[in-house]
């Protein structure tokens, strides 16, 4: 069986982060994705584009590091196509000497007291197991938090429904031009559409964003609601029916405008969008209060200042609280670490925060910042105290601005 240093489980932008800051730092590290590309929610669930990372009319980064560095060397493919994120993805994997391992599942952890100790993995040939002094839970539902059974929260605290579920789908050969034109009037008819039950997505409205490239349209607009995410048969109705409500968008659209006449559909994401599932409930469970104060702690790893966005997991209806364009929140060391155990850290979709907390700090350019900083700590952990709960915080974060954090 070989051993690494780090096992970092799931190759989206937090797990990616994650394992290039470690392998960087000199950490022999394996990371873990069950598809075949890097990415995860951004390539597989089509979620694009980044949201904000900047403060003061985007004089200031609040999202720097291996964020600032992912976006440069996309550019550098000079191809709008976010699929050029994947090959971003692979080349900082790779030169950061990191082993990855696709097609490739963790279903089981044998932990030993305080202590994470060996995966199990089911690969292309059979079940592989791995051992490794530290690990990352990055896989956004928190599969590794589940399988140590670490303390953690499915969706919102009172009855543990989720964020609704979106497949993300893209548009091809649209108009633009008129599109913009129509779209007052196609939000009018979307609503009637609903009335007359010829559109049966809960979304009060339709939400898109132009590109990513040319004569793209990127829609964010299919809701599914109060189903879990991290139950099987669940999710497999919940990837159907979105399908089905983007069937109906297609028709709407063409019905409606002229914009449309020459569209395709080009793409819908393999994988349905997950906003919420399961949170590790850690050494601190970030809130919304603390966003909202702004509140500074003395382990801050990352910061930003999306707004609380709660898209209502019953339904109709988005709830949202804006901070102001100078003001950013601060997300602690201590909401990527279990109270369980000593070398093991969590980052990105499924650090511990509260159902309002998390709307806000789920975001793609702060999980990259999430997934950089626990990198690091395992680094500063792996050749220092060799526990997670004991490294120095002021050590960390200096490691952090030495690469680029904007802490
Ligand atoms: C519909 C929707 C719209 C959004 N819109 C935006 C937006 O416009 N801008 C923005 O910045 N953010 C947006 N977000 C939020 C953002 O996309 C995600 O929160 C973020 O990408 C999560 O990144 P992650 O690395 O934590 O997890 P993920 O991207 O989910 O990555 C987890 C990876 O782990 C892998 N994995 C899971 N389990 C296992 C296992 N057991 N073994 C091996 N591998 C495993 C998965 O295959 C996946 O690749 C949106 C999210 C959704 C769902």
């Amino acid at each position: 069986m070989k051993k690494y240093d780090l096992i970092v489980v799931g190759g989206g932008i937090s797990g990616v982060a994650a394992s290039v800051a470690a392998g960087r730092e000199g950490l022999s590290v394996l990371l873990i994705e069950k598809y075949g590309s890097l990415g995860g929610a951004m390539t597989a669930s089509l979620v694009y584009p980044f949201l904000h990372y900047t403060r003061d009319g985007g004089k200031h980064l609040l999202s720097d590091g291996l964020f600032t560095e992912m976006r440069n060397r996309f550019k550098e493919y000079n191809d709008e196509s976010w699929e050029c994120y994947k090959l971003v993805f692979d080349d900082m994997v790779t030169e950061a000497g990191v082993e990855v391992l696709f097609h490739s599942t963790v279903f089981e952890a044998k932990t030993i007291d305080r202590k994470v100790k060996k995966l199990k993995v089911a690969t292309k040939s059979g079940v592989f197991e791995f051992e490794a002094d530290f690990f990352i839970d990055t896989t956004g539902d928190g599969e590794l938090i589940a399988m140590t059974d670490c303390d953690c929260q499915l969706g919102r605290e009172s009855d543990s429904l989720c964020q609704p579920m979106t497949t993300c789908f893209r548009v091809s050969g649209v108009d633009r031009e008129l599109f913009m034109k129509d779209k007052e009037m196609l939000q009018e008819k979307y609503k009637e559409w609903q009335r007359d039950g010829k559109i049966n997505n809960p979304r009060e409205n339709i939400l898109e964003f132009g590109g990513p490239g040319n004569g793209i349209i990127h829609f964010n607009t299919t809701r599914i609601v109060m189903h879990n995410p991290v139950d099987p048969f669940d999710i497999s109705r919940a990837e159907i029916e979105a399908r089905k409500q983007i069937s109906e968008m297609m028709v709407f659209f063409k019905a409606n405008s002229k914009a449309f006449e020459k569209s395709n559909l080009v793409s819908i994401a393999h994988h349905i969008g997950v906003r919420e599932s399961r949170k590790l409930k850690g050494v601190h469970i970030l809130t919304q209060q603390e966003l909202k104060d702004c509140t500074a702690f003395e382990d801050t790893i990352a910061l930003g200042n999306y707004p609380i966005d709660i898209h209502n997991p019953e339904g109709k209806g988005t709830t949202l609280y804006y901070f102001k364009d100078e003001e950013f929140y601060h997300i602690p060391y201590r909401s990527l670490l279990p109270k369980e155990y000593d070398n093991m850290l969590v980052a990105g979709r499924c650090l511990s925060a509260t159902h309002e907390a998390h709307s806000a700090v789920r975001i793609m350019p702060i999980c990259a910042c999430m997934g950089q900083a626990a990198g690091i700590a395992i680094a500063l952990a792996c050749k220092t105290t060799k526990n997670t709960h004991t490294i120095d915080i002021s050590t960390l974060r200096t490691m952090l601005k030495e690469n680029g954090a904007a802490i």
